[in-house]
C-alpha cells in the first residue's frame, strides 16, 4: 500500500527559499581586516542568488549539470554560490585552494569544471593554472584583489558584481529530482589520487536537518556560528546548509585564518557557537594565552576532522568554552557522530570520557565494525576493528566522469555497499565510537596494535609540549615500532628521558613507549589542518630526522 503523503522533493533550492524569507533578516558577516566587517542579509544572499543563477544560465550558458567551482575563503558571495548553483540545476564544485597546484589542476580536469568562480585574492593561485585547465571557458572573479595576473588568459574573465547587477531578483527554480548531483568534493588524497564524491540535493536536505539536530550542533536564530571550517572542505561541515534551515548568523573570517584575527573576531562579534579542525583551535588558545581576550560568547566550540586532544579540551573548557567532539568525512557529508553524553554521564566522573569519544551515531547513520578476517566484531567498547557506515547521506560511489560508471574500490566499498572509512575503533553497547587510529596510521608492533592517538594525546598533555605526532617506522625485531616526532613550547626544556616516563605514567604500556624520539619544529599539516604523517614518515626513511634512540 502506498502513502497518502506528497511527495515533495528535498532540494537546496527549498532551503534558499525558506532561509531567505522566513529567516530574511538574518546575518552572513564577512571579516575584512578593516574596520567593519562586511554584513549581508539571508534576503540579500537569496536575491543576489537569484541574479547569480540568471547571470551563469543567460550570460555564460551554464546548463543542467555543468560543473561551476568555487576557489574562495568562507565569505558572503561563496554561499551565494552554494545557493544559486546547485538550485539552477547545475553543480557546485568546491576546490581546495591549499592543495598543490598539480592536484588542483587534476581535479579541475577530472571534473570538468566549466566556469570557476574566484576570490580576488586568489587569482595568484588560480592565473598560472588556467592554461591546464582546457574545460574552464568563463572565470567570475569577486572581492578585492589585483587582476592584472589574468589579462590576456584564455577563457573569459568577468566581475562577479557587474555580472549579476540589473539582472531579476527571482529566479524560478526547477523541481528537480532530489536524487540529482547537487555539489562535489574531491577528498584530499592523503593516498593515491583525489577522489570526487558528489552529494545530492536530497543528502543535503536531510544532512542539514540532522546538523540542526540537537544532538548535533542545536542552533538556533539566536545564534552566530563562527565557520571557521572552510567552505571547500566537506562544506563547510554542512553549515551553510543548515543555517538557511534555522536562521543561525554565519560569521565568516573569508582569508584572515590566523589565531590574532580569529581571536578579535570572536572578541568583536561575539559568535556562540564556532567549528573547526583541532589545529586551528591549538593555535587560537596559544594566542589566548599570550593575549587574553573576551571569548565568553562561545559556548559550544565543534572540533572534528580529526582527533580532539584531552588537553585541549581540559584548556578550553577552563575557557568557559565547550568543545563538542564529532567525527565525520568527506564521504559521509560529514557528521558521522557527534559527543553529546547521554543523560545518565552529565555531572557524574563519566562526562568527559564520553566528551572525548569521536561521538554517538544518529538515526540516520548506521554502523558496523569488521575485524581484520572480514568477521563482524561487537558492540562492546573493546572489539577494535574498521569502521563501516551507510545511509543517506554517505557515500556509496566516487565520481567517474561524466558517462562512467561510478568507481567503487573494493577497499573503500564493501560488497553489501557500505562504506569503509578507514578508521580503526571501537563502539560502545549505547552506540559511542572511540577511535583509536586510521588504519593506515596504526602501529604493529610484534602482532599487536599500538594506538598513534593515544601516544600523541598522552604527549599533548605534557605541559612543554606543543604538538606531537606518533608515526609506524620500520623495525627488525618488532615489524614496526613507533616514533615520536615533538614540538616542544618556546623555551621548554623536556627531554625525551623524561617525556618516555611521563608516558608510562599517564597509563601507557611499556611496552608501547617509543623508543624512537626526534624534537621537529612543527608537526607537517594536510591541506585541511591534519596531520600529515606520510610526510613524517617520509622524512624518517631518507634520513631526515634527527632520531635519538633510547
Ligand atoms: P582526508 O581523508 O583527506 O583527511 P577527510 O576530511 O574526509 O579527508 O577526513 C576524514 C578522516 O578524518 C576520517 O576518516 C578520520 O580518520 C579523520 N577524522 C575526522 N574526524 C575525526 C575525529 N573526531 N577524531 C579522529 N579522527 C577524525
Amino acid at each position: 500500500m502506498l502513502s497518502t503523503m506528497q511527495d515533495v522533493p528535498l532540494l537546496i533550492s527549498r532551503i534558499l527559499t525558506h532561509g531567505s524569507t522566513i529567516h530574511g533578516s538574518s546575518q552572513v558577516i564577512t571579516w575584512t581586516g578593516e574596520a567593519e566587517p562586511h554584513r549581508r542579509s539571508f534576503a540579500e544572499i537569496g536575491t543576489r542568488s537569484a541574479q547569480l543563477a540568471h547571470a551563469l544560465t543567460e550570460d555564460l550558458g551554464v546548463r543542467e549539470d555543468d560543473r561551476v567551482a568555487t576557489l574562495a575563503w568562507n565569505n558572503a558571495e561563496h554561499v551565494e554560490a552554494y545557493f544559486a548553483v546547485p538550485s539552477m540545476g547545475a553543480v557546485l564544485h568546491t576546490l581546495n585552494l591549499r592543495l598543490p597546484a598539480e592536484q588542483l589542476a587534476w581535479i579541475v580536469n577530472h571534473a570538468a569544471d566549466r566556469v570557476v568562480i574566484a576570490n580576488g585574492s586568489l587569482i595568484p593561485l588560480l592565473a598560472p593554472l588556467l592554461p591546464h585547465l582546457p574545460t574552464v571557458e568563463h572565470v567570475v572573479v569577486t572581492g578585492p584583489g589585483d587582476r592584472t595576473p589574468l589579462e590576456g588568459v584564455r577563457p573569459r574573465v568577468h566581475e562577479y558584481e557587474e555580472l549579476i547587477a540589473g539582472k531579476p531578483t527571482a529566479y524560478d527554480w526547477p523541481e528537480l529530482d532530489e536524487r540529482r548531483a547537487a555539489a562535489m568534493c574531491y577528498t584530499s588524497g592523503t593516498t593515491g589520487d583525489p577522489k570526487g564524491v558528489v552529494y545530492s540535493h536530497r543528502s543535503v536536505y536531510l544532512h542539514s536537518m540532522q546538523v540542526n539536530m540537537t544532538e548535533s550542533m542545536g542552533l538556533t536564530d539566536q545564534d552566530t556560528s563562527l565557520v571557521v571550517v572552510p567552505q571547500f572542505h566537506v562544506n563547510a561541515w554542512g553549515l551553510p546548509h543548515a543555517t538557511f534551515m534555522t536562521g543561525v548568523n554565519m560569521l565568516m573570517p573569508d582569508r584572515f585564518l590566523q589565531p590574532a584575527p580569529l581571536a578579535e573576531m570572536i572578541e568583536v562579534e561575539r559568535p556562540t557557537h564556532a567549528a573547526a579542525v583541532p589545529t586551528i583551535w591549538q593555535g587560537l588558545l596559544a594566542e589566548l594565552t599570550a593575549r587574553p581576550r573576551d571569548v565568553s560568547s562561545l559556548h559550544q566550540v565543534t572540533i572534528g576532522g580529526a582527533a580532539c586532544p584531552p588537553s585541549l579540551m581540559e584548556a578550553f573548557d577552563a575557557l568557559g568554552m565547550r568543545v563538542c567532539h564529532a567525527w565525520g568525512m568527506t564521504e559521509t557529508s560529514p557528521l558521522g557522530t557527534v559527543a553529546r553524553p547521554p543523560a545518565h554521564a552529565v555531572g557524574t566522573e563519566e562526562e568527559f570520557a564520553y566528551r572525548l569519544t569521536q561521538g554517538r551515531f544518529p538515526t540516520g547513520v548506521e554502523a558496523r565494525l569488521t575485524g581484520p578476517g572480514g568477521e563482524r566484531l561487537p558492540w562492546d567498547g573493546q572489539s577494535a576493528g574498521e569502521l563501516e557506515v551507510r545511509g543517506a547521506w554517505i557515500a556509496g560511489a566516487y565520481y567517474n566522469g561524466v558517462d562512467a560508471e561510478p568507481l567503487r574500490p573494493a577497499d573503500k566499498f564493501s560488497e553489501d555497499g557500505w562504506l569503509k572509512t578507514g578508521d580503526v575503533g571501537t563502539i560502545s553497547p549505547d552506540g559511542f565510537l572511540t577511535l583509536t587510529d586510521r588504519a593506515k596510521d596504526v602501529i604493529k608492533s610484534g602482532g599487536e596494535w599500538i594506538s598513534s592517538v593515544d601516544l600523541e594525546n598522552a604527549l599533548m598533555s605534557h605541559p612543554d609540549v606543543a604538538e606531537a605526532a606518533v608515526v609506524a617506522v620500520p623495525d627488525d625485531k618488532w615489524g614496526e615500532r613507533p616514533l615520536a616526532t615533538v614540538v616542544l613550547k618556546e623555551g621548554a626544556t623536556a627531554d625525551f628521558k623524561t617525556l618516555r616516563s611521563f608516558l608510562a605514567g599517564e597509563g601507557i604500556a611499556k611496552w608501547q613507549l617509543p623508543e624512537r624520539w626526534t624534537i621537529i619544529e612543527s608537526v607537517p599539516k594536510t591541506s585541511v589542518g591534519k596531520f600529515d604523517k606520510k610526510v613524517l614518515r617520509r622524512q624518517y626513511a631518507e634520513g631526515k630526522l634527527d632520531v635519538q634512540q633510547l
